[in-house]
């Protein structure tokens, strides 16, 4: 199955160096590729993992400044890009009547502003180069519901869904594919204090088909089939891999 192998390409990945990001770099060097991960801590656990694979850049995306230098890097260290993947997103926890403008503000930037801006700058990139390019944008099933106590998030992951259809509306023409992966309740530090609040971790754990949490290693599959030239007809669309949720 050729098709689904990432030789020869360079992917970025935004929070690569703990959780879903991690178990995507993991995929992409399994596949064939080579990886920059872009963090605001060092990636070190996942260089260590992955070796000559993978270059690490330690760059804050609250704002967008980083993002030029972090292609251009790429570019330097492996000599292009081929694939983006906007992993990563913060999450903040309050009463809706409670809620802080700024963990409105800080959601919103890291989990939607720079998921728009990167994906542009990733597209610019991909036209200069004629070459055509993958970007995936990690959503969530806040993308279809409204979550409990997490309003800004859920304003972002929806944005997420949204920009993903615009954004493949622009760019299938070119050859670019922009879509999103919506995990469902994973095992990551984004859900750590959802699970240790023992009534809500019950509730969950009771409403998912599956009957267990997801894990990194879950997302792989569907991170390399975005990726890859399995799925250069699939344009604009928000894949769950969600243990069944959005189904009940
Ligand atoms: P996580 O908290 O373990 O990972 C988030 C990553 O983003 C970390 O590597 C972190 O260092 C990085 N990051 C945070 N702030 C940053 C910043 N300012 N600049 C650069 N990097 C920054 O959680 P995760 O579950 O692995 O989350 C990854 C993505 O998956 C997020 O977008 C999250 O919203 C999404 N998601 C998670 C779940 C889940 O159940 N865990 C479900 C749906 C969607």
């Amino acid at each position: 199955m050729d098709m689904f192998s990432l030789k020869g390409k360079v992917a970025i990945v935004t929070g690569s160096s703990t959780g879903l990001g991690q178990g995507v770099c993991k995929a992409y060097a399994e596949a064939g590729a080579k990886v920059v991960g872009a963090d605001y801590v060092p990636s070190a656990e996942t260089a260590k993992m992955l070796g000559g694979d993978f270059h690490s850049v330690t760059a804050d995306l609250m704002t967008l400044a980083p993002i030029p230098g972090i292609i251009a890097r790429a570019v330097e260290t492996f000599g292009r890009v081929d694939i983006l993947v906007n992993n990563a997103g913060i999450i903040r926890r309050e009463d809706a009547v409670n809620f802080s403008e700024k963990d409105w503000d800080d959601v919103l930037a890291l989990d939607a502003k720079t998921v728009f801006f990167f994906s542009q700058a990733a597209a610019k990139r991909f036209m200069e180069q004629k070459s055509g390019g993958k970007i995936i944008s990690i959503a969530s099933m806040l993308s279809y519901q409204g979550g409990v106590r997490v309003p800004s998030y859920t304003a972002a992951k929806s944005a997420v869904k949204g920009i993903t259809m615009s954004m493949a509306n622009e760019w299938a023409k070119f050859g670019i594919n922009v879509n999103a992966i919506a995990p469902g309740y994973m095992a990551t530090n984004n859900t750590a204090q959802l699970r240790r609040d023992k009534d809500r971790s019950e509730a969950i754990l009771d409403r998912i088909p599956a009957g267990r949490w997801g894990t990194p290693d879950d997302i792989m599959g569907a991170a390399v089939f975005l990726a890859s030239r399995a799925s250069d007809y699939i344009h604009g669309f928000t894949l769950a891999v969600d243990g069944g949720w959005l189904a009940r």
